[in-house]
C-alpha cells in the first residue's frame, strides 16, 4: 500500500500542471485565488509597471498572512510541473519576473501592514507594501526606514535585491537596515532569519532576492529624521558638462558628505527629441545650507529647481522624469564603474551615441543614463553583495543605471542588443582607465546578466549552500523560474 501511495505521489509530482491544479488551491484557500476575467485577476494583471509584466497567469492568489503563503508553496511544491511566481511591486522589467503565463502568481499585495514597534526603533512590514505606504507610518512620528525613492515600488523585491534609499550614501544597503525576515520556505515551514536565528538565511536574503523562499514580513531599523533639503534640478544640455564634472567632484573620496546622496538621470525624451537632466538630491544631514549642495545649485542654465525643506512622503510625488511612463516596455541594465577624472563623461558620451545611432529610431522612445554612488557595505552583519569591509564604494564606485521605454514589441531586440552592447562599451571604457568594477546592481540588472558572478565567487558559493540547505528539492530554482537564479 506504502509503495502505492509513493508511486501514486511521484506520478503526481510529474503531471501537468492544469486549471484544475488552481482550483485546488482554491479549494484550500477560498476567496483568495483569482481567474480570469475576475475584477480582481485584471486589476492585478494591469498593476504591474512594465507592459511586458503583463502576463496571463492560470490564476492568481492574493494571500491574507505567512499561513496562506505556507499553504499555497506547500502545494504548489508537490507538483514539479507546477510554475509560480512571486509578487510584491511588481515593478520588475524582466519578462517574466514577477508574473507568469500558465502558473500561479502569488501577488502579495493584500499582504500590506505595516507598524511600527513601540519605541519606533523597528518598522514591521509585510512584504506586499509599498514605499507610499510605509513612509507616511514613519514620517509622522519623525523617523525613516531606508526604503525606495518610488513610492509604488515594492518593499519586498527591493530590500531582497539590495535597495538604494534617498540615505543609502551613510545608511547603506536596505538590506542592511533590516533585522528580521520572516520567510516561507519550500517545506511550507514559516521561519525567522535574523543575526541570531537562520544566520546564513539572513545573510543570503540581502541580495539573493527570491531564490530561497517567499519573503512574508520585513522587519526594518528605524533611524530618527527630520524633514531634510531635497529635491529635483532640471537642466538643459548646456549644462551636462559642469554636471558631469560636479558629478565627479562629488565622488571625491576626500570632500565627500555622507550625508548626500545625488542621482543624474541623463534623459532622452523621443517625442520631442530633446535631452535634458533631472537631477535628484537629498541632503539628510541638519545643516540647513549645505555647501555640498552649492555644487548643483550653482549650475547654470537650470529650467526648474523644486529643492526645499521635505520629507520622503512629500519627495515621492510623481516624478517628471518621462522614462517611468506608464504603458511602455521598459528594459533596465546595469553596470558600475570606479571614479577616473574622465570616465563619466566617457560613459555619458558612449550612452548618447546609442541614442543617437539606435534609440532615437525606435518608436515612443524615452531613455536615461542615471549615475549615483554605491552605498557603503554593512559595518555589522554581512549581507551577500560582495563588498569587503574595507571597501569605500560610497567614494569610489559608481551605478550606471540604462533604463529605457518604448512602445512595441518588435522594437524589443534591438533595444535589448543595443543596450548590452552599450554597457559592453561602457566596462570596455573603464577597463582602458582602470576602474572596470565586477559588481552589478541585481534591481537594476537586465535578465541576461550574470549578477551573482558580479558578487564574487565566495559570495555565489555560500548562496548556492544555502539554497542547498534551505530547499534541497529546488522549488525556487525550478519552479519560481522568474528571477535572477544562483544555479
Ligand atoms: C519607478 C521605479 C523606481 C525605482 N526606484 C528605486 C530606488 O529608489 N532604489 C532602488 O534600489 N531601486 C529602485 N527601483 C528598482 C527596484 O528596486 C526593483 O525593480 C525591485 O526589484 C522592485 O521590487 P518590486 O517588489 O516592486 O518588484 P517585483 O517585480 O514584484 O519583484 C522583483 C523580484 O523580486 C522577487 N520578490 C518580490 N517580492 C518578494 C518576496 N516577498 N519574497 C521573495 N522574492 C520576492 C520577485 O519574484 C521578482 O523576481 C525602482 C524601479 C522603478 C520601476
Amino acid at each position: 500500500m506504502k509503495k502505492i501511495s509513493l508511486a501514486l505521489g511521484i506520478l503526481i509530482g510529474y503531471l501537468p500542471f492544469s486549471a484544475a491544479d488552481c482550483n485546488q488551491l482554491h479549494a484550500l484557500l477560498p476567496g483568495k485565488v483569482f481567474f480570469e476575467p475576475s475584477e480582481i485577476y485584471n486589476a492585478s494583471i494591469s498593476s504591474y509597471f512594465p507592459l511586458q509584466g503583463r502576463l496571463s497567469p492560470t490564476c492568481i492568489l492574493r494571500p491574507e498572512s505567512a499561513k496562506d503563503v505556507s499553504l499555497a508553496v506547500k502545494t504548489l511544491a508537490r507538483k514539479r510541473s507546477t510554475h509560480f511566481a512571486i509578487r510584491s511591486g511588481g515593478h520588475s522589467p524582466n519578462h517574466g519576473f514577477s508574473n507568469i503565463d500558465d502558473g500561479v502568481t502569488i501577488d502579495l499585495r493584500s499582504m500590506n501592514d505595516i507598524a511600527l514597534s513601540k519605541d519606533w526603533k523597528i518598522a514591521r512590514v509585510q512584504s506586499g507594501a509599498v514605499w507610499g505606504d510605509v513612509y507616511p507610518v514613519t514620517d509622522q512620528v519623525g523617523v525613516s526606514v531606508i526604503g525606495g525613492r518610488g513610492g509604488t515600488v515594492g518593499t519586498g523585491g527591493f530590500i531582497t535585491g539590495g535597495g538604494i534609499s534617498a540615505f543609502s550614501r551613510r545608511r547603506g544597503w536596505g538590506c542592511d537596515n533590516v533585522v528580521n525576515f520572516q520567510v516561507v520556505l519550500a517545506s511550507g515551514e514559516i521561519v525567522d532569519a535574523n543575526a541570531a536565528h537562520n544566520k546564513d538565511l539572513f545573510r543570503a536574503l540581502k541580495g539573493g532576492q527570491n531564490n530561497f523562499g517567499v519573503v512574508t514580513r520585513i522587519d526594518l531599523m528605524t533611524h530618527e529624521q527630520s524633514p531634510f533639503l531635497g529635491g529635483a534640478i532640471l537642466y538643459p544640455k548646456e549644462a551636462f558638462d559642469a554636471t558631469l564634472d560636479a558629478f565627479t567632484e562629488y565622488m571625491n573620496r576626500s570632500t565627500f558628505d555622507p550625508d548626500e546622496l545625488a542621482e543624474l538621470s541623463y534623459t532622452y525624451v523621443g517625442g520631442d527629441q530633446s535631452f535634458s537632466l533631472l537631477l535628484n538630491t537629498f541632503h539628510s544631514g541638519s545643516v540647513q545650507s549645505p555647501n555640498s549642495l552649492q555644487r548643483w545649485t550653482s549650475i547654470q542654465p537650470q529650467i526648474s529647481s523644486t529643492v526645499r525643506t521635505t520629507n520622503m512622503s512629500k519627495k515621492l510625488q510623481p516624478s517628471s522624469c518621462k522614462v517611468y511612463a506608464d504603458l511602455k516596455r521598459v528594459m533596465y541594465g546595469t553596470t558600475s564603474v570606479g571614479i577616473s577624472p574622465t570616465i563619466m563623461k566617457k560613459a555619458y558620451t558612449l550612452w548618447e551615441a546609442a541614442v543617437n545611432d539606435t534609440l532615437s529610431r525606435i518608436s515612443g522612445m524615452n531613455s536615461a543614463f542615471i549615475i549615483q554612488p554605491t552605498p557603503p557595505p554593512p559595518k555589522s552583519f554581512a549581507n551577500s553583495l560582495g563588498f569587503g569591509n574595507a571597501a569605500v564604494p560610497e567614494a569610489d564606485s559608481v551605478i550606471v543605471l540604462l533604463a529605457h521605454n518604448w512602445d512595441s514589441e518588435a522594437d524589443s531586440k534591438v533595444v535589448e542588443d543595443r543596450t548590452y552592447e552599450l554597457i559592453r562599451e561602457i566596462n570596455n571604457a573603464a577597463a582602458d582607465e582602470h576602474v572596470e568594477e565586477r559588481f552589478r546592481y541585481l534591481n537594476y540588472a537586465a535578465s541576461k546578466q550574470k549578477i551573482f558572478d558580479g558578487y564574487g565567487q565566495a559570495s555565489k558559493a555560500f548562496l548556492r549552500k544555502v539554497a542547498r540547505k534551505y530547499d534541497p528539492d529546488g522549488v525556487f530554482q525550478r519552479q519560481v523560474k522568474g528571477g535572477f537564479k544562483v544555479f
